[in-house]
Order: C-alpha cells, then structure tokens, then sequence
C-alpha cells in the first residue's frame, strides 16, 4: 500500500520539487491532498496529473466538488484521514495551524515551513507529543544533521555547525548592501528558492531562524549551534559529538534529497533523480566566519532566540512584515534589519507556551514593524 502525501503549498518551490519527488517514487507515495495559494493554473495542472483527493486553493477557491477554500483547506489537508505524511511548503505563520493540527491527528509533518517552529517552537513540540505526530526536517541544514545523528543517543551530540552560503553579499562592503535592490537581494548564488527565502538568505536572517529551528528540532543550546559560511553550499551541516568527532552531510545543493529523505526516513530507498557527488567537480570548499557588521539582523534573531519565550516569534513576524515591504519596493534593503531590531527592542515578550499569546506577540511585532516601516526615510505605509 503506498503512503498518502498532503503538499502543502504544491505551487512553491518546495511543493514543486515535491511533486518531482514524488514523480521518481510513484509505487511508494500517492498525492493525496494539495494546496496553493494563489496560482489557480499551476494548482489545476497539478491536481490534472496527480488526482488527488483534495485540492485546496487558501485565495480564491470555489469550495465545490472535493475542493477547499480559504485558510481553512490547509488544516482540512492536513488532517486528512488519507494522508500519513504533510510536506508543509507553505512560506511563513501562515503554516502553523496546520502543523499543529497534523500533529494533533498523529501525522509526519515533513516540514520546510521553518518560521513554524521559531515562533511556536513548545507549541508544536507539544501537538507532537499529545497526537503521537513527529516533526522531520526538510531544511536542508537539519536534514543533515539528522543523517548525522540518526541511530546515536540525544546525550552523545555536542555541537551543531550550520553552513550558509552568505547569500549574494557575502564580498560586498555594509554601505553598498544598504541600497541592494530587489533583483539584486534575489540573485541567489547557489540555491533557486521562493522570494522570501532569497531575501532571507541575503540578510542572513534565515540562518538566524534556523538557529532556533535546529534548537527546537535537537534539543541543543543556542551555545551549541554554530554557523559558518560556505559559499559553495556543498557541506549542508556538521555535527559535534562529545569525543571530539564531528561528521557531515554532503552533495551539490539540492532539495529533492532532503525531501525523500523527510519522506522515508529513517529508512534510504533507491532513487536516481539528482546529480551523483563528484569531489573533484565539486572542487575547493571554503569556510569563513559570520561578519556581524555586514548581515546586522542575523545578531539580532540570535539575541531573540536566547531572550526565548515570544521574542523569537516577533522576530519572525518583523521580518515577514520587512521582507514584503522590501519586495514591494517601499523599504531600501538596509531598512529591514533596522526595522526587526526596533520591533525587537520595542516589543514585550511574554511567554510562548499558549497559541493566544503566540498569535498575540505576532500580531504585536507586525503592527509595530509596518509603523517602522512608515518611519524614517518617508517610505509609504504597507
Ligand atoms: P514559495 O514562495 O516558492 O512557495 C510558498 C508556497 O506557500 C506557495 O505554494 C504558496 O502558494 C503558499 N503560500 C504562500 N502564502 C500562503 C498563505 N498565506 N496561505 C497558504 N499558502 C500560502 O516558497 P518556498 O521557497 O517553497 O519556501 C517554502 C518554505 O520552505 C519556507 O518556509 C522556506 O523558508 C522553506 N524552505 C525553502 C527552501 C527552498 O529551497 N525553496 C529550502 C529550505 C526551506
Ligand atoms: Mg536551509
């Protein structure tokens, strides 16, 4: 009998790569529930191949014939009594229900969805455990580290290294990455991913949430998780363990192996999709330390994580409100550092252990990052 796969967010980056996947693995997986946001077309030329049970469009859906509407369609997904597994692709909050209710109802949620986890870390935590759901990791970072400590005791890791690739501004001085544009912030210069990601990757906030990510995922200490940057992003992440020996996961980035491996894990099966390790093509890996000055809010989702509680949240949710600002041309590209870290400062965090206060703190932290955003330089409101 094959496995019942939700997508959700088949029309992204992720849930296309997915349905690549799935395309090499049909004797293993049926698509058994998709969901789109916006992209009608795209969503109906996907259920045309796949034939899932459930198509849910979260903007702009009929609710007839099988199909679901609005945020709603995503739990609904999510929960359906065919699925075993969720590959949540959804970009940003808006993920986190469902999460927490494919959790609830015993699912695996192989999740990419990483802002799930920042800004409700104990939240999902908890749905894991009282639904008897597991959360595995589709981030390619902490996909490596779970095929480093897989089969090995909690007690036997000390350290984690994330690898970053420093984004397209890794060389470039801190007053020139100030007035970056759009396209420039979207030229990633070794991974193809959704806008949000790509901006993320560019101010290294993204490795900031995936700090806390990996906090939540393996239960180390924000002292025990490293990063360093490597450009050629052939290295996904290193792991520590208490005698000194460190191991890591390697090959040409993709994320077609980090999603089967959420898939199947903690078993391997065959699969002849991506493009074998060749060292030599691969050729010299390098390594340097974070610049503090050049990526200013990767510092500051590093003092929120360690301040714990909802600061993490308020993070995410500054940042969210900053990245669209950004896309939409109304902030310059330096402005959204400044604008997380004045939400951060301003904010109150309380404490994250109820969804309400959760919701809260997120609502909180975008009406203060959108009045930033008005703020200096005369740029309209959001
Ligand atoms: P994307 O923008 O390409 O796709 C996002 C998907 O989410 C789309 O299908 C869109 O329809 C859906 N969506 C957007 N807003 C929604 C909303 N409000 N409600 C419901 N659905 C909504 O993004 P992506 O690059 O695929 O990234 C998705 C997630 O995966 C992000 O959290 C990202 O950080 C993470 N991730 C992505 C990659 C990658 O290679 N793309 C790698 C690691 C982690
Ligand atoms: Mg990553």
């Amino acid at each position: 009998m094959s496995v019942g796969i939700a997508i959700l967010g088949s029309t992204g980056s992720i849930g296309r790569s997915t349905l690549q996947v799935l395309a090499r693995q049909r004797e293993r997986f049926r698509v058994v529930a998709i969901t789109g946001h916006s992209n009608k077309d795209l969503l109906a030329q996907q259920a045309a191949e796949w034939e899932p049970a459930f198509v849910g469009l979260v903007n702009g859906g009929t609710g007839d014939g099988g199909q679901g509407k609005g945020t709603a369609c995503l739990v609904e997904a999510a929960t359906h009594p065919d699925v075993k597994i969720v590959v949540n692709g959804i970009v940003g909050a808006a993920g986190l229900e469902a999460t927490l209710a494919a959790l609830r109802a015993g699912k695996r949620v192989a999740l990419a969805n990483k802002e799930t986890l920042v800004m409700a870390g104990e939240l999902v935590a908890r749905a894991a455990r009282e639904g008897g759901g597991e959360i595995v990791p589709v981030d390619s970072e902490h996909s490596a580290v779970l095929q480093c400590v897989a089969g090995r005791r909690p007690t036997e890791l000390d350290r984690l290294i994330l690898t970053a690739s420093g984004g397209p501004f890794r060389t470039w001085g801190p007053e020139r990455v100030s007035r970056a544009t759009v396209a420039e912030a979207l030229k990633h210069p070794t991974w193809t991913m959704g806008k949000k990601i790509t901006v993320d990757s560019a101010t290294l906030v993204n490795k900031a949430l995936e700090v806390i990510e990996a906090h939540f995922l393996f239960g180390v200490d924000y002292d025990h998780v490293d990063v360093v940057i490597h450009p050629q992003s052939v290295i996904h992440g290193f792991a520590e363990f208490v005698d000194g020996s460190v191991l890591a996961q390697i090959g040409f980035p993709t994320m077609e192996l980090p999603i089967l491996y959420a898939l199947t894990y903690p078993e391997r099966v065959p699969d002849q999709g991506v493009r074998r390790f060749d060292p030599v093509a691969a050729g010299t890996l390098t390594f340097e330390a974070v610049q503090p000055d050049r990526f200013p809010a990767y510092a500051v989702g590093r003092a929120a994580a360690r301040a714990g509680g909802t600061a993490p949240a308020m993070f995410n949710a500054a940042n969210e409100v900053a990245v669209q600002l950004f896309l939409a041309e109304r902030i310059t590209f330096g402005r959204i550092a400044e604008i997380i870290e004045r939400v951060v400062e301003q904010g109150r965090p309380g404490d994250a252990g109820s969804l309400d206060s959760v919701l809260a703190a997120d609502a909180e932290a975008r009406r203060l990052a959108r009045e930033a955003g008005r703020g200096a330089g005369g740029e309209a409101a959001c």
